[in-house]
């Protein structure tokens, strides 16, 4: 299950940016350097009291009567994120007042439907009451004072936000009707495309053009021995970007929206070159999405000495070490070799990401490593795991009830996972452990 999405939606110079950082669990999100790109989207990882979000910043809906060469794209950027959002922060200035550009913003946000939080910002001295008329003349709800800089507000913003997101593990009505929907990811020239063709071709497979989505996402459908398979998103692959600078930056942002759709993503990584820190950071973001990952070693037919099979080897262990559970395959999108091998790892762990093991079994586990005697001890306080339930699937998500959860560090939680996975096959799924308190 994907998490849910939360835009950050504004004028430019609101103080969007500001909010997310404050408002994100790591600064690491994907922003780019390179000028007009830095104002497309970002996407940033939340946790509020438990619930995982994503955060877009759009970067700043323009006027359309702007001189800015980007100001369209620009729009349709943020456009595109209302529309992709389960609910919106629309910030504005509370320094300036109301602007025909906020007008402009507003309704966009109207139009979307969606629950809306309107945040007038820069409000640094809380104790000066909000002149809220002017505000709620954008008609998009009551206006709430904040101070993004300083973090006014932003706790009770996101306790709001939180409850107008929909409940987790609420199914999604897109992945209801048995189709397995894939993502092909990988930087520019690994041959993506060149697989998603070879993959087609030998399958029975239909092109549908998803109508409501962005213009250009195709999604192709093949029938693979009794599996419907969906690529999703894969018009970005065929359609090279003009603006070549960006090729690796758009490849990312392509990437991000196939991984939102994706119960599995096919990480495509070019095996003469080995797996790279951009496949590492594109695994990555598919991790946090919750998707299933297979490394599809492609090119093979390139890989013709011992010595290069053992480099390509060495840089899947070296970079992929925090997921040593995704399989991988080698193949040849150019000669055909064993792609078919590629849907069968697809299938296998798309069966993982949706196991549901007993809870019996699971709690067979925990009273082994209580005996097994392995925890954690800080000053006079010892970590205890009572018991642990599966809370959820598409990743499975395992809740440890303990009597301390903040004893739980990362080698831990490492140890924990690596005993689950020797127990349950969650072979090429990621999982989620979460940590409760029960005396
Ligand atoms: P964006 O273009 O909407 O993403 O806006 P930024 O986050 O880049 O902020 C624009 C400017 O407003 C920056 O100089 C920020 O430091 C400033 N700013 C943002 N939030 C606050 C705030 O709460 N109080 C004050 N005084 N300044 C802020
Ligand atoms: P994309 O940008 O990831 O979609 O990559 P393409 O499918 O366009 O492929 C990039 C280049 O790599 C093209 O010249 C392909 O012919 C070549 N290519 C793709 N797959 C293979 C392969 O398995 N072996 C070899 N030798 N070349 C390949």
């Amino acid at each position: 299950m994907s998490k849910p999405i939360v835009a950050v939606v504004g004028r430019p110079n609101v103080g969007k940016s500001t909010l997310v950082n404050r408002l994100s669990v790591n600064r690491d999100a994907i922003v780019h350097e390179s000028r007009g790109v830095t104002r497309d989207r970002s996407y940033h990882d939340c946790d509020w009291n438990g619930r995982d979000f994503v955060l877009i910043d759009t970067g700043g809906i323009e006027s359309a009567k702007s001189k800015d060469v980007f100001a369209p794209r620009i729009r349709e950027q943020a456009l595109a994120a209302c529309d992709e959002a389960d609910a919106i922060i629309f910030v504005v200035d509370g320094t300036v007042g109301v602007t025909d550009e906020d007008e402009e913003v507003a309704r966009v946000v109207r139009r979307s439907k969606k629950p809306v939080f309107l945040c007038v910002n820069k409000l640094d001295d809380p104790s000066k009451e909000l002149n809220s008329w002017d505000y709620y003349s954008l008609g998009v709800g009551e206006p709430r004072g904040i101070s993004a800089g300083h973090g006014f507000g932003t706790g009770d913003l996101l306790d709001d936000v939180v409850a107008a997101l929909p409940e987790e593990g609420e199914p999604e009505p897109e992945r209801e009707d048995g189709v397995l929907n894939v993502a092909i990811i990988g930087r520019p020239n690994v041959g993506k495309s060149s697989l998603t063709n070879r993959l087609a071709k030998r399958n029975r497979s239909i092109v549908s053009d998803v109508a409501g989505t962005t213009r250009d996402a195709v999604d192709i459908e093949i029938a693979w021995k009794g599996s419907r398979i969906r690529l999703v998103d894969t018009a970005g692959m065929r359609k090279k970007t003009q603006v070549h600078e960006d090729v690796e930056y758009y490849s990312l942002v392509r990437g991000l929206q196939a991984m939102d759709k994706a119960d599995v993503c096919l990480l495509v990584v070019d095996a003469s070159v080995g797996v790279t820190e951009q496949d590492q950071k594109l695994a990555g973001m598919a991790i946090d999405r919750g998707c299933a990952i297979v490394v599809v070693l492609n090119k093979w037919d390139l890989i013709d000495t011992e010595e290069k099979r053992e480099a390509v080897r060495a840089s899947l262990d070296q970079r992929m070490t925090f997921a040593r559970w995704a399989p991988s395959v080698n193949v040849s999108a150019l000669t055909g070799r064993a792609t078919d091998k590629v849907l069968a790892a697809a299938v296998k762990a798309s069966e993982n990401h949706a196991r549901q093991v007993k809870t019996s079994e699971l709690n067979r586990l925990v009273t082994s490593i209580r005996e097994g005697g392995h925890t954690v001890t800080y000053k006079n306080r010892r970590l205890k795991i009572h018991y642990a339930t599966q809370t959820g699937t598409k990743p499975p998500a395992l809740t440890f009830w303990c009597n301390a959860p903040d004893l739980v560090d990362d080698n831990y939680e490492r140890f924990l996972e690596n005993r689950i996975r020797d127990t349950f096959d969650f072979e090429g799924t990621p999982l989620r452990l979460r940590f409760r308190r029960k005396d």
